[in-house]
């Protein structure tokens, strides 16, 4: 990665002491800053216009007090984020995950993240984020119901189809959405469908919604393949984590002729080397929602690894598809000792520096978040474009503008990365492409 020159460095650390203790958000910028070096010398008038501070700095932050009752009639007490990071291409756009880990630092990575992925898109969406350290595991339907209602009844004033759309991330899927999108049309007496994405076929979702993040993911990785003459045609994969990214990664590297062996949940991995069988691993995480464990008893071929590691078992492809982190130096340098050849984050910020490092030097496919797992982002905004024309698409057209989108977006951050003399460094292609057109708009609109 190119060095940060003096100016950014000093960004960088203005960036620490205005926000301390925010590891994870130091994290997202330090990686954004480092590549940035060169545009600031093909484009002065962002420096001139404080382009990189004002981009650090949330729009606007959101913290708020989420009470509600428990099952046995006690109350409980969360607390609520939404950062509003920037508006310069469209509404705020991004996810809001529930996760007892939550606090500012890490939706402020996110957050951050969202903006230069969206920009990536090509779509009209700004970026946003937000959520709650609401831990969902082992709560009841009724419990999670009460909960999104009391989170909306404070969120739902700072929402709108042109101003801010949240979706789903960790922890919040169709059925929260639900939960949510009845309480703001409860509370503001409107059927807005624009204001949530991620709905329910019937009411105002898109078909490809659910599919979209792990497809997308997939996608890029395949073109990321054919660019160096190779495709997904017999690989071995593994996909960490279980929920919605991973199972619908699992399902098109299927699709694609690949086999993929291992997925995990935070109790440990099963591997299958017949290749897995995503319908019981659908059963029993949308349906059951059980842990992965249970896989064994149905297929006792397979083995259960209590907290194992699965960067430790040999494939060519690893997409990453849980969470932050996930993957550190020690997981990047056996995955290459290994034979892996590529590797797409389908989680946000699954590779810590070291590990970025080390996937960099080894000259492997390396397909970071920000750009392989856009396909979620991007088929919300598909959705907003449904609901503004009241129309909705099929399954394949809708499929099929995934794929574009994907493929358009590999090409912009393989483009770039070439014409900043790093051929095939996808993390500087997306960091600069998904950059230089929100700073560009924000030059246009002025001192905001
Ligand atoms: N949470 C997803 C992401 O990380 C999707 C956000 C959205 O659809 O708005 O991009």
């Amino acid at each position: 990665m190119i060095q940060m020159d003096e100016k950014i460095q000093g960004i960088y650390q203005e960036v620490l002491k205005r926000n301390p203790g925010e590891t994870e958000f130091h994290q997202a910028v330090l990686e954004v800053l480092e590549c940035l070096g060169p545009v600031i010398v093909k484009h002065p008038n962002f420096a001139d216009r404080k382009i990189i501070q004002r981009i650090c700095e949330p729009e606007r932050q959101i913290i708020f007090r989420v009470p509600w009752m428990d099952d046995n009639g006690e109350v409980q007490i969360n607390r609520g984020f939404r950062v509003e990071f920037s508006s310069a291409l469209g509404p705020y756009k991004g996810g809001l995950r529930f996760h007892p880990s939550v606090y500012l630092g890490i939706i402020k990575f996110l957050g951050f993240e969202q903006i230069f992925k969206n920009s990536l898109t090509g779509l009209p969406i700004g970026g946003g984020k937000g959520g709650s350290d609401f831990d969902p595991k082992g709560k009841s339907d009724d419990e999670v119901m009460r909960f999104c209602q009391s989170f909306m009844t404070e969120l739902y004033r700072h929402l709108g189809e042109h101003t801010d759309v949240p979706a789903g991330d960790i922890g919040v899927g169709g059925r929260e959405i639900g939960y949510m999108f009845g309480q703001y049309k409860r509370i503001t007496n409107r059927y807005e469908p624009g204001v949530l994405t991620g709905k329910g076929l019937t009411w105002g979702g898109s078909l490809v919604r659910t599919e979209a993040t792990g497809y997308g993911a997939t996608f890029f990785v395949n073109e990321m393949l054919k660019a160096r003459k190779d495709s997904f045609e017999g690989k071995i994969c593994t996909v960490s984590g279980s929920g919605n990214v991973a199972i619908y990664t699992i399902e098109k590297i299927h699709q694609l002729g690949g086999k993929c062996v291992a997925c995990s949940d935070s109790n440990g991995v099963i591997y299958d080397e017949k290749g897995l069988d995503l319908d019981l691993i659908k059963q029993l995480k949308e349906v059951e929602r059980r842990r992965i464990e249970d896989y064994i008893k149905t297929h006792k071929h397979a083995k259960y690894i209590a907290k194992g590691n699965i960067w430790e078992i040999p494939c060519q492809v690893a997409m990453p598809s849980a969470t932050q982190n996930e993957i550190n130096g020690k997981d990047a340098a056996t995955l290459v000792k290994n034979g892996c050849i590529a590797v797409g984050e389908g989680a946000n910020m699954p590779t810590t520096p070291e590990g970025v490092k080390l996937f960099l030097e080894a000259k492997i496919a390396y397909g970071p978040g920000k750009a392989a797992n856009a396909g979620g982002v991007a088929t919300s905004a598909l959705e907003m474009q449904q609901n503004a024309g009241r129309d909705s698409w099929t399954f394949e057209y809708t499929e099929k503008k995934l794929e574009d989108i994907m493929i358009n977006i590999h090409n912009n951050c393989f483009e770039t990365a070439d014409e900043y003399g790093a051929p095939g460094n996808y993390v500087l292609g997306a960091n600069i492409c998904g950059f230089i057109k929100v700073a560009n708009a924000m030059v246009a609109h002025g001192l905001i």
